[in-house]
Parts: C-alpha cells; structure tokens; sequence
C-alpha cells in the first residue's frame, strides 16, 4: 500500500484517494521569463516519477502543472528586451518543453497558463472578500488578511507570530499585517496594457498566489489529492494557497503535501551571485539528459540533492553499468513479473514515499544476477523496472558509445577503424602496436572489451 509524507502533518500517511481508483494531482510549476535551471529540472523530474509511480500503480490520475506567465520578473524581462510579454512567456515555455522533453519527462494532462485564468482568480478574490478575508488596502491592491484565516501556518508548523518573527518585514506598509499578500494588484501607469486587466477593483493584475488556487479548483475541484512543489514554495506560496482555497470553500483543499528538496552546488546554495548556477541548457552541454535524470533519481527526493561533476561522473559511471547489462544480456521484452523478489523489493520500495534511492538499488541487484547468469528474462526485468523510472529505454550500445554512434559522425568511424588496425596488429602477433592502440583510445575515453562477437568499445 502506497505511503506518502505529508507535509501538513509531517509523517508518512497510507494514501486514500479521494475517488477510489483516481488521484488528481497538482504540482507549482515554472515562471517563464528565462531558462530552466536544475531545481526546476529536480521538480519536473520527481513529480514525473510520482505521476509514472502512480499510474503504474493502477490509479487514473489527472496531472496538472501550471504556467504562471505574468508577474514582475516577467514584465521587468520583458520591457529590458523591447518585447512583448507573450512573445517572451512563448518562447520560454518552448524551451521549457525541449528541456522537459530531453529529461525524459512525460507532459503532465494540463499546463494551464495564469493569464487564461484570470476570470477564474477575479471570482475567487471577490468571493474572499465576501466573507471579510480580503481588503482593499490603501493603494487599491486587494490584500489577504491573514489574522482572520484560522488556519494560517498550519503548513509550515508555525504560529502567526513566529512566522512575523520570520518575516523581514518591510514596513508594513499600506498592508495591515505584514503576513498579508497581494491578491490583485492595481495597475501602475507605466505598465504595458498588456498586463492590465479591468476588475471590480478597478484595472490591475493578479497576484502570484491566487493563481494556483484558481487553476487547481478549476481543473482538479476545490478538494484534491495531492499538491506538490519544491521546499522552497512551502511558505509563504503553499500557506497562502491553502488560505485562499480553504478561505473561500470553507473546506479541506488538498490531503497530501509533498515537496522535494534543495538542489544545492558543490554543497552551497545555488545562487546567480555566486556563480554556481546552472541552467538545465548548461548541464545537458555536459551531461547525457538521461544521466541527469538518473542522479535525480537515485537520490530520494526529500533529501538534498548535491549537484558537482564528481556526483554526475559517478552517476554517469553507474548508469554505465545498469546499460552494459543490458548489453551483454538482450532482455527478452521489457514486461515486468510483479511477483518475482527484485520487482516485489522495487515496489516495496516505491509504496516507501517513493523511495528511488532504493529502488535503483535494486536495479543494480538485477543488473549482477544479468551478469552471472545471463538470463534474459533477469535483463527483461531490469529493463522493464528501469522504463518505470523512465531509465533503460534507449538501445544500450547507443548509449554506452555516448552520442557518437547515435550521431553517426566521423568518430565512431575512426575508433572502428583503430579497432581494425589493433585486429591486424594481434593477427600478425604485434602485441605492442595493439596495446599501443589500446591505450591511445583509453586516452581518448574510450574503453575496448573483447567479446566472442568482437570488439565492443564503450565511452570509458
Ligand atoms: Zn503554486
């Protein structure tokens, strides 16, 4: 039975959905007004591996990760580059979708945009400030008052005075609390038209928050199963979520609070200032994407993730030896046997709140029983619990010659013709001149192995 640990409650619960048979599922996805980086790569990959964990689960889920495509990054990006904000959101969400696509991350049912749901939001602030949880402050934006929301903190595990203490609090302000947040913001004359939408509350635009509790309530209802996010967005975006969503229907929003961990650089927070930040773009230069998506993976998604060339060579190396396996076993087809030990300990494994640091372990365990006994039916289920993870898929000689051979350029051409001479050199029983060859590929990076059907070379 699956367990999850929820925030809200801070331990790990036995989950019931709402509807016996399906889970909907909503998850803060990205702001588009520049590339991806790899906490977002972290967030689309691990909720990826819930939505494939669940479905392979039996469960018809309805996945939803939302685009917000207004706000003040975006209108800042947008007038320093002399573009509109829809041509800016545009192509950022495609290069989203590239970066998602190479990570191997299947789309989610909906990725609706926050600009074609701000009718949905206009409802749900002014049913808000219906019922005496929302003003107009002095400078006309709609705030959120939190003192009159019983439950705010709940997710944090914080009392309103302790999360105050938390705050940095600007001067309050026009605000009458500092906790309390923009639901609608008025428009400023030098903004873009653009970004002005008429409102009750006179011309303006949404705030961040309202969005979520608009997008999800419409798509998923106003009681879903599970809401994830990164650990970042537990507070204040999730305790202000919960508190327009709850303010307003007067009922449980979500059961299950999952958030994923830090992604941090070289053990430091991975920040722009210091140099140490990298976009999806940057580390797929360097890295094989399903490598990335391994070293996601293999870690358990509320730990930390350490992000250094060491963690990603090794990654790089492990992911090496899951693939020679299937190498040098061909899998029958990659069906799964549930019943079977190795399937029975992922899904154990799996049911644990998602626990892939061990479930790739037993991947390794499957991967050595293919190695002694060279059944392919071992290497079957290794492949087949790998597709679960959305690993082991590609044709492992592809990726074991890293690119080349799947390029088909001048590379592949050259070491096969080094393989040919080093052949010729053994023949004629020249043992230097084929070690000499030997190592001048291993400097290179390239490993050679001779088998029965010949010499198979590999990225080292
Ligand atoms: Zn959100």
């Amino acid at each position: 039975m699956l367990q999850i640990h929820n925030t809200l409650t801070r331990k790990k619960e036995i989950f019931i959905p709402i509807e016996p048979g399906k889970v909907r599922m909503y998850v803060c996805g990205m702001t588009v007004y520049d590339f991806c980086h790899l906490g977002h790569a972290r967030v689309m990959v691990v909720f990826d591996m819930v939505a494939r964990w669940l479905r392979a689960s039996g469960f018809d889920l309805a996945y939803v990760r939302n685009i917000t495509d207004i706000d003040d990054k975006i209108i800042r990006r947008a007038r320093e580059n002399g573009e509109s904000i829809r041509v800016l959101t545009d192509r950022f969400i495609a290069a989203m979708h590239e970066d998602a696509d190479a990570l191997g991350v299947t789309r989610p049912d909906h990725e609706p945009r926050a600009t074609e749901y701000v009718g949905q939001m206009q409802s749900l602030i002014e049913r808000l400030h219906d019922k005496g949880l929302a003003y107009v402050a002095e400078n006309r934006d709609v705030c959120y008052s939190v003192r009159k929301f019983n439950g705010y903190g709940k997710l944090s595990g914080k009392s309103l005075d302790e999360l105050r203490a938390g705050e940095r609090v600007e001067i309050a302000g026009e605000k009458n609390d500092p906790l309390d947040f923009v639901l609608w913001k008025h428009a400023r004359t030098e903004e873009p038209a653009e970004v002005k939408w008429t409102s009750p509350w006179g011309e303006g635009r949404p705030g961040w928050h309202i969005e979520c509790s608009a997008m999800s309530s419409d798509l998923l209802g106003d009681h879903f199963d599970i809401h994830g996010g990164g650990q970042d967005l537990q507070f204040p975006h999730h305790e202000n979520e919960i508190a327009q969503s709850e303010g307003a229907h007067g009922h449980t929003f979500v059961n299950y609070w999952m958030h994923n961990g830090f992604v941090r650089v070289d053990d430091e927070k991975m920040s722009k200032s210091l140099g140490n930040f990298f976009t999806i773009r940057d580390v797929l230069k360097k890295y094989d994407a399903e490598v990335v998506r391994f070293f996601i993976l293999r870690a358990h998604y509320r730990s930390p993730l350490n992000y250094s060339d060491a963690h990603l060579e090794d990654a790089r190396q492990s992911l090496t030896r899951l693939y020679t396996a299937l190498r040098n076993v061909a899998p029958a087809d990659a069906s799964i046997d549930w019943e079977e030990t190795h399937a029975r300990r992922f899904r154990e494994a799996m049911d644990d709140d998602f626990n892939t640091a061990e479930a790739v372990a037993v991947l390794f365990d499957l991967a050595n029983e293919a190695n002694r006994s060279g059944s392919a039916a071992v290497a079957a289920q290794l492949k087949g619990l790998g597709g679960v993870l959305g690993l082991l898929g590609r044709d492992p000689l592809a990726f074991l010659q890293g690119g080349a051979s799947e390029a088909g350029g001048d590379e592949a051409g050259e070491i096969e013709a080094l393989i040919g001479q080093r052949a010729q050199a053994k023949e004629a029983k020249d043992f230097a001149e084929a070690d000499r060859i030997r190592a001048e590929l291993l400097a290179r990076g390239i490993a050679l192995e001779d088998s029965p059907q010949g010499t198979l070379w590999r990225r080292a």
